[in-house]
């Protein structure tokens, strides 16, 4: 799960993770409150949507005026980059071309910044650690940097046993070049972002940028937080920050039934058990000159119930041109999910080809349940002839 700047804010300011004052706005009347209430010189208006890139970003209807991130210096003005951006399509390296409304803002104190550098903490599965991602070039893109640059970049893992050790965090702030009561600064506030990780359940924390202030203080001036879904039953505070304007309608709808679900660009839709199975399928759909609509994994107890939404869920989605269903029957009996298939199949009235291909415990039943329903289901003997069957229903339907 994502979480908005702000939202992240709130949450690494318990850590005492040093940040500027700031505060959130849905209307243009409530950021120059905000703003007012600051009293800052200078403020920034920043628009809220799950996705980076803000500031270089741009307005569809404005596409040669100011991106997400605005420095002002009046209350007037901050009213209006409220009006330019609330409401408004913002596009940004991350967003895709169809971009993000705007419907919250970020008001924040201005900062007198002399050093923009990176730093992040991320489930490193090379090392099965936590790791501490940090480099000098703040502000840009982290990858960008590990193509270009990656002298640049300094990685410290952090033992799960002996925690975060203060010699990690002065490693890194040399690294980074800082000196004096900027290192000892540093190394609490490193302190705080991996006791965050940690108690949260992250699995990503990215500062960027982390900036030396003109008067030497570090601050966390970016603040993006990723939650590991299967702890999120851990945090039940988490929850009420989740955002469902920001995620994809049919991801909400697929977490309903528990499947796992996530939306792709190509033609055949997929409804598989077991993430392995799904990620197989979707290979080989591509082996035969085609490309998956999804991911989709029913899990283990795939119901009819469940089978049934996984169909519609499917079916909602424009560009599916076929569907594919790879199912292997272990605990799950090939009988009841060839019953689901046609009970789904029957009730949303399915208009694309579909080819089933069953397997395991029961399959012999199952297959005769499909040929029986009288619906124009393709049965396919094993995991290659299926996906040639489908990719060639598709082109033929074409
Ligand atoms: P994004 O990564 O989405 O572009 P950031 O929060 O990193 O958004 O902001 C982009 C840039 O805007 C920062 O690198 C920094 O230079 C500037 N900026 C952000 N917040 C402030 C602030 N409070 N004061 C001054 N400049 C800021
Ligand atoms: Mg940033």
């Amino acid at each position: 799960m994502n979480i908005h700047e702000y939202q992240a804010k709130t949450l690494l300011a318990k850590f005492a993770v040093p940040l500027l004052k700031g505060g959130v706005a849905y209307t243009k009347d409530e950021a120059m409150d905000v703003a007012r209430k600051l009293g800052s010189p200078v403020t920034v208006v920043k628009a809220q949507i799950h996705a980076g890139g803000r500031g270089a970003g741009k307005f569809k209807d404005d596409p040669n005026g100011k991106g997400g991130v605005r420095v002002v210096k009046s209350i007037e003005e901050v009213g209006a980059s409220a009006a330019a951006m609330l409401g408004h399509d913002l596009v940004t390296k991350q967003t895709g071309p169809v971009g993000k409304t705007v419907k919250r803002l970020y008001i924040e104190e201005g900062c007198d910044i002399k050093r923009e550098l990176y730093i992040s903490l991320l489930v490193d599965r090379a090392v099965g650690r936590i790791s501490v991602v940090a480099s000098t070039e703040g502000g840009m893109d982290i990858e960008t940097v590990a193509h270009q640059t990656p002298e640049k970049i300094v990685k410290q893992a952090i033992d799960p046993a002996a925690g975060y050790q203060g010699y990690q965090g002065r490693k890194i702030a040399f690294a980074l070049g800082l000196t004096g009561k900027q290192v000892n600064n540093f190394v609490a506030l490193l302190g705080g972002l991996y006791k965050a990780f940690v108690d949260l359940d992250c699995s990503l924390i990215e500062i960027n940028p982390l900036v030396v202030t003109g008067a030497g203080d570090v601050v966390a001036l970016d603040a993006k937080m990723n939650f590991d879904d299967n702890a999120l039953y851990r945090h039940k505070e988490l929850e009420d920050l989740r955002d469902v304007d920001e995620e994809d309608p049919a991801e909400t709808e697929a977490a309903k039934y528990a499947l796992n679900y996530v939306k792709l660009d190509g033609q055949i839709g997929c409804m598989v058990n077991g993430a392995g199975l799904a990620m197989a399928t979707m290979d080989i759909i591509k082996l035969y000159g085609s490309a998956p609509a999804n991911f989709l994994d029913v899990g283990g107890g795939a119901t009819k119930e469940r089978v049934t939404a996984a169909f519609k869920i499917i079916l909602k989605d424009p560009n599916v041109e076929g569907i594919l269903v790879n199912i292997f029957g272990g605990i799950m009996r090939c009988d009841v999910i060839a019953e689901g298939v046609v009970a789904a199949a029957r009730e949303v009235n399915l208009h694309v080809p579909l080819v089933v291909r069953l397997e395991g415990t029961n399959v012999d039943l199952g297959k005769k349940i499909l040929k029986e329903s009288g619906l124009k289901i393709t049965s396919a003997e094993n995991l290659a002839d299926a996906a040639e069957k489908i990719v060639k229903a598709v082109k033929e339907s074409n």
